[in-house]
């Protein structure tokens, strides 16, 4: 393990479910310090607790931000050694932390990472789906119309996204994805990782939104949704598929001409005969 070195911030991912996932860097890392930064000091005690860590902990979280930023970056200054931990996973990973690593980073503390557990990169890691590339964008808006205005933006991103998202609004925002999207699309819902009820459901849009809504056990729990890139390769097709449609129709009843463009240039033959409508 490194030494724990006087006005340092260390930032220490913790698990996303299963108590053993805490490296042993991060065990000792957070034995050596003077005190523990928690999101909540009473989900933490636990997990500290649960590895025979007896450190003091305070609190930090997004309602005494700025009051308890300055106590830390003073402890720091005056050469106290600080872990900054969240209730879940890696800290400032849409939880908090971030002004915390700015203003020590602003005071020329050194702020060193102790990585580990994180719901997104876990999740990708066993979706099945293009990872050299992807977008991770947190929390998706709670409210219907500012949901499907943001999925609205991200409808021609090339790259796998990630989102995370409140078992009660799963079903709503798989359906809006669907709307948005396309039935097409490939999605993936990574639930409750880790623990007990790890579930990875991986299904294009359309079966995965209807699976959900049919099922209250896919409501429970905590999920990361990841939703395929926009392919280019679909792309080209269907545009190849509609240029040969568009020149087959002229001499073919519809029915007949997209299915012999779905034939000929491989695009769904039904985006071929319901792009005449
Ligand atoms: N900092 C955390 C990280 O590194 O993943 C994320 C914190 S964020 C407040 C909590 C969200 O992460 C949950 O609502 C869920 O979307 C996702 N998450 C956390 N733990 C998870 C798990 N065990 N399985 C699936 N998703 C999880």
């Amino acid at each position: 393990m490194s030494s724990v070195q006087p006005g340092c911030l260390w930032v220490v991912a913790t698990p996303i479910g299963h108590r053993d996932d805490l490296s042993a860097r991060a065990i000792a890392t957070l034995r050596a310090v003077h005190v523990v930064a928690a999101e909540d000091t009473r989900h933490t005690r636990p997990l500290l607790v649960h590895h025979g860590i007896d450190t003091p902990l305070m609190a930090l979280h997004e309602h005494n931000e700025r009051d308890a930023v300055e106590a830390i970056v003073r402890r720091l200054v005056a050469g106290e050694s600080v872990a900054l931990v969240s209730d879940a996973g890696t800290p400032l990973i849409s939880d908090p932390g971030f002004r915390l690593v700015r203003a020590a980073r602003a005071a020329g503390i050194r702020c060193v990472p102790i990585p580990g557990a994180c719901a997104a990169i876990a999740a990708l890691s066993v979706a099945g789906m293009p990872s050299d590339r992807f977008v991770f964008e947190g929390f998706l808006p709670p409210k219907s119309a500012a949901r499907r205005s943001r999925l609205q933006q991200l409808a021609n991103e090339s790259r796998t996204v990630i989102f995370y998202e409140s078992s009660h609004r799963v079903a709503e925002s798989l359906a809006d994805m669907r709307d948005i999207f396309g039935a097409q699309r490939d999605a993936v819902l990574a639930r409750e990782l880790t623990k007990l009820f790890e579930t990875v459901l991986g299904e294009p849009l359309g079966e995965l939104a209807v699976r959900v809504a049919a099922d209250p056990d896919q409501q429970r729990g905590e999920c990361v949704l990841l939703v395929a890139g926009r392919g280019e390769e679909a792309d080209a097709k269907l545009a190849e598929g509609r240029r040969i449609f568009a020149i087959l129709r002229e001499e073919l009843p519809p029915a007949k001409a997209a299915k012999m463009a779905a034939a000929i240039s491989g695009a769904p033959r039904k985006a071929l005969y319901e792009s005449e409508k």
